[in-house]
């Protein structure tokens, strides 16, 4: 770790970023000026263990070395086109990520919401010019409790009040239906149903994993109804539950992947939609599109990202320290955790509110060197870099022990 410069102290800092920055956060109070690997430097110089990754963005930890080399080769050649022209890195890039996921075709975008609103675009496209619906009558079949991002139309049929009310008019055409329960999504879809989308382990949910065979059931569901089944895969996917799409664990393939986070290496914005030929050849020039979609940069970096997971080897690692943080976590159910979810890297810890709130654990945990966020008030989330270490992972638990006491 290179030296930190000296900069205002961390209060200053806070208090500028507050009097000019929108307050649509709540950060905790901490500092970051530099990060590497699996740790991050604060302008006072302390360290701190990220067990958030930027909610899995940084799922290859902070300036992984081959994904740098990536970005900084491209800097020096070409960083933007725009899709008005074609740029020499784009094809490899989505040649590489169709293969990863056994598709045809990418679409790619920036942010992850950007992939849900162009893979919504897709399903009524293909139900309205290849299924037959009539025109503007195509549905789309979601889950209770789904984030899938922040646009209004995505919040539109969010059933978090937070996320929703305030922000309406919204759009028609979804149906909510509860999350893992597969007798009820199978129900709710009808003649005029384009797709189904779910997350397949809902992450802003506090990692919620839907009972053994929910995957599957879906799928038959989507194929005995001419149905798309659309996984938003933005923060499951790309190793993070120890294969590379979350479906793989039950062998489940969705008509079309959603992928970001992670896609972006800790560096930029990058998303894209994988699918078919069939779904992805309904859109034509002029239909959709972004002025930074499938740009050089964010190209070369994806292509990295790709390489770095077509060996296999971080999805299993991902899946054996995953079994590792499990046994750690395990002995402090009744101890101040009432409930805990794993799957791969990724876990949801419900705090005892007598112990203390989410925010509050994360607070004492900061204090002690440990980076994670609550989410829905007495749940921690843990989705730490894949190339963590065990005795990181030990340390960092035994901080979480201590911290449920202080
Ligand atoms: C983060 C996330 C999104 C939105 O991604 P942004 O890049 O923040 O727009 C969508 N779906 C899921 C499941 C996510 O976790």
């Amino acid at each position: 770790m290179t030296d930190v410069r000296p900069q205002a102290p961390s209060a200053d800092l806070i208090a500028a970023e507050e009097a000019h920055v929108a307050h649509n956060y709540h950060p905790l109070p901490v500092v970051v000026a530099e990060g590497e690997g699996s740790w991050v430097t604060d302008v006072e110089g302390r360290r701190y263990l990220d067990l958030l990754s930027a909610y899995s963005a940084l799922n290859f930890g902070h300036r992984h070395p081959a994904l740098i080399a990536a970005a900084t080769d491209q800097l020096g050649r070409l960083t933007l086109t725009s899709r008005a022209f074609h740029n020499d890195r784009l094809g490899a890039f989505a040649d590489a990520l169709a293969a990863l996921a056994g598709k045809d075709m990418v679409l790619p975008m920036n942010t992850g919401a950007e992939a849900v609103e162009t893979g919504i675009k897709l399903a009524r496209a293909w139900a309205y010019r290849v299924k037959g619906v009539p025109e503007g009558a195509a549905k789309i079949v979601v889950a209770a409790g789904n984030f899938h991002g922040r646009t209004t139309t995505i919040v539109g049929f969010s059933d978090d009040p937070q996320a929703r009310d305030g922000f309406g008019p919204f759009a028609p055409g979804f149906e909510i239906v509860p999350y893992g329960d597969a007798a009820a999504l199978t129900a709710a879809i009808d003649e005029s149903t384009a797709a189904v989308l779910i997350e397949p382990i809902q992450g802003e949910a506090g990692v919620v994993i839907p009972p053994d065979g929910y995957l599957r059931a879906v799928r038959e569901a989507c194929t005995a109804a001419n149905v798309l089944f659309i996984a938003d895969e933005i923060q499951s996917g790309l190793g993070r539950v120890g294969t590379t799409f979350a479906c793989e664990r039950e062998g489940v393939v969705p008509d079309l992947y959603l992928l970001g986070k992670a896609l972006g290496g800790g560096i930029l914005p990058v998303s894209a939609v994988v699918g078919d030929r069939e779904v992805l050849g309904v859109i034509h020039p002029g239909e959709h599109g972004s002025t930074f979609g499938g740009n050089p940069l964010a190209a070369a970096v994806g292509l990295a990202v790709v390489e770095l997971l077509e060996s296999g080897d971080l999805q299993r690692r991902a899946l054996s320290l995953g079994d590792h943080l499990r046994s750690r976590l395990e002995p402090l159910i009744g101890v101040g955790v009432t409930a805990i979810r794993v799957a791969g890297l990724w876990a949801g810890v419900d705090i005892d509110p007598a112990v203390g709130t989410g925010r509050e654990v994360a607070e004492r945990l900061l204090a002690r060197g440990v980076l994670v966020k609550d989410t829905h008030g007495q749940t921690i989330r843990m989705a730490p870099p894949l190339v963590i270490r065990a005795t990181e992972i030990d340390w960092a638990v035994e901080q979480l022990r201590l911290a449920l006491r202080d």
